[in-house]
């Protein structure tokens, strides 16, 4: 079986201002740099206002970051939007796409994932391509056909293991503190996989990080993570504390 690095990536939403978010950012980067043989790759996705300030508090100390959301295009009449190329140009490495809360809030379409997600490559970031079922699909048997046809509509075609991390993130689980347990994420993270491999072969699936996404914390951290096909995690709330990410980083 292929050892693929896990990656525990902080998602911190629309939370910070600038003085705890400098904080927040030093500090987990504070951490890497007196245990840097921790086993993952850190990734920390502030609000667009604190991205400059956080590239700059973990400079040099091995804390990836990255844009919550991208736009599709590299510039234009958007108001509001930014670009791939603009994230790429500030010093990121990454950029989360397709975000429940962005599929929700905004009405993002697979369609407009795959294009973002296409974007992201095209700028040189790691996408990190979002997916997941809500709890009326799961109640409906749709989990597995939900997953399936939304990494499906939402994978660019130059996805590889490389460019293109997937998190797996059941709405039901989001915020809400109800945590996928460790029989259903490795099942659904499962199917990813297997779909993964449908699409792009077995050797881009082998080597494809699969995140697990939803209330995840220290106390639940470790039986996640070490589950087959959960290769990280994609923390909200837990991700706002020094402490509790990095007790999630080392569970990894
Ligand atoms: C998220 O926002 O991606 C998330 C998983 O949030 P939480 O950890 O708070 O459930």
């Amino acid at each position: 079986m292929t050892k693929r690095r896990p990656l525990i990536a902080g998602n911190w939403k629309m939370n910070g201002l600038k003085a705890d978010g400098l904080a927040l950012a030093a500090g987990v980067a504070a951490k890497l740099k007196a245990e840097p043989n921790v086993a993952c790759d850190l990734l920390v996705c502030p609000p667009f206002t604190l991205l400059a300030g956080v590239i700059d508090a973990v400079a040099g100390s091995g804390v990836a970051v990255g844009g919550q959301d991208c736009h599709a295009k590299v510039s234009g009449a958007h108001t509001g939007d930014t670009s791939a190329t603009m994230l790429a140009d500030l010093g990121c490495k990454y950029v989360i796409v397709g975000h429940s809360e962005r599929r929700t809030d905004h009405g993002e379409s697979d369609a407009v994932v795959k294009a973002k997600a296409t974007a992201a490559h095209a700028a040189g970031l790691i996408a990190v391509v979002c997916i997941g079922e809500t709890l009326a699909q799961r109640d409906a048997g749709q989990t597995f056909e939900v997953n399936r046809s939304q990494l499906r509509g939402s994978l660019p075609e130059d996805a590889t293991a490389a460019n293109t991390v997937i998190a797996y993130e059941p709405v039901w689980a989001i915020g809400t503190g109800r945590v996928a347990t460790p029989a259903q994420a490795q099942e659904v993270h499962a199917v990813i996989r297997a779909e993964l491999a449908a699409i792009q072969g077995p050797a881009v699936a082998e080597r494809t990080r699969i995140l697990y996404g939803g209330s995840l914390k220290p106390d639940n951290a470790k039986e996640l993570l070490a589950l087959p096909d959960v290769d990280g995690g994609l923390i909200g709330g837990a991700a706002l504390k020094v402490e509790d990410f990095w007790a999630i980083a080392t569970s990894a």
